[in-house]
């Protein structure tokens, strides 16, 4: 499933940038209103409903519909759900948590970001596994620098996450970004041996997005051939931001 990365890397000019920071503040909105529309009794599908609405309002389009042929605008992975959940009738109940990961694209190019939400009070254990991920993320970032490796955004996930207890999905990873959803180079959440990967340049956009289980690191596939589940039942959450490396450092572009 990883395979070596090549040196196929399409680096973005600074105005190409500036076009993806469209795509990134519309996903980053999103995820703003998102955090009250979520919440004990809507179904999943009322949350696609409303990203797909907020995406093709403001003269995006949604990037999943349709891609490979999802289903949907956005994917929605409920607890053990790790990612590429289908919408559906299912409802939110108190103490779930919610993976919400969207993609729009402006202008020919796309931008990628996902959140893990409470649903209503959960517990501390899930709510420390939602914190591990998203910090996970930002330490991974923190490394998007020109002159390093992917491999040093690898460890940097990995060590901090597996530091908490918790373990990486290794079967997904993250990926470059841009006028394809899914762009050189792949972001591993750990470090393969003798594989450093690419080293960043100025123009990279990268969507780094680790995916972390409260128990085994083990993934399967459900037989709608989408939704990936933890092999052991145990709870998954999922951040994700499509950032830029520049001379100045990373910059998120899926933030306000
Ligand atoms: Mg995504
Ligand atoms: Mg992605």
């Amino acid at each position: 499933m990883l395979k070596k990365t090549t040196s196929l890397v399409i680096c973005k000019s600074p105005e190409e940038i500036d076009i993806m920071k469209k795509s990134g503040r519309i996903l980053a909105e999103l995820f703003e209103e998102l955090h009250g529309l979520v919440k004990p009794g809507i179904t999943t599908a009322d949350i696609d409903s409303f990203a797909e609405e907020f995406i093709i309002s403001q003269g995006a389009n949604p990037s999943f519909k349709g891609l490979y042929g999802f289903p949907a605008s956005a994917c929605v992975s409920v607890n053990n759900e790790v990612v590429h959940g289908i919408p559906g009738n299912k409802r939110l109940a108190e103490g779930d948590i919610v993976g919400i990961d969207l993609g729009a694209q402006v202008e020919g190019f796309h931008c990628d970001s996902a959140r893990t939400f409470p649903v209503g009070r959960i517990s501390k254990e899930a709510m420390d596994l939602i914190r591990t991920t998203e910090e996970s993320l930002y330490k991974g970032i923190e490394q998007a620098r020109i002159g390093k490796r992917i491999a040093d955004i690898s460890r940097a996930i990995q060590s901090y996450v597996e530091s908490r207890g918790f373990s990486i999905v290794k079967a997904l990873s993250g990926h470059g970004v841009g006028r394809n959803l899914h762009e050189e180079p792949m972001i591993p959440n750990f470090v393969i041996r003798g594989e450093p990967g690419p080293v960043l340049a100025e123009g990279m956009t990268l969507a780094i997005e680790p995916m972390v289980n409260a128990g085994e690191p083990g993934i399967k596939t459900l037989k709608d051939n989408w939704t990936i589940v933890t092999s052991d039942g145990s709870f998954s959450a999922h951040y994700e931001h499509t950032i830029a490396v520049t001379r100045e450092g990373p910059v998120i572009l899926t933030a306000l």
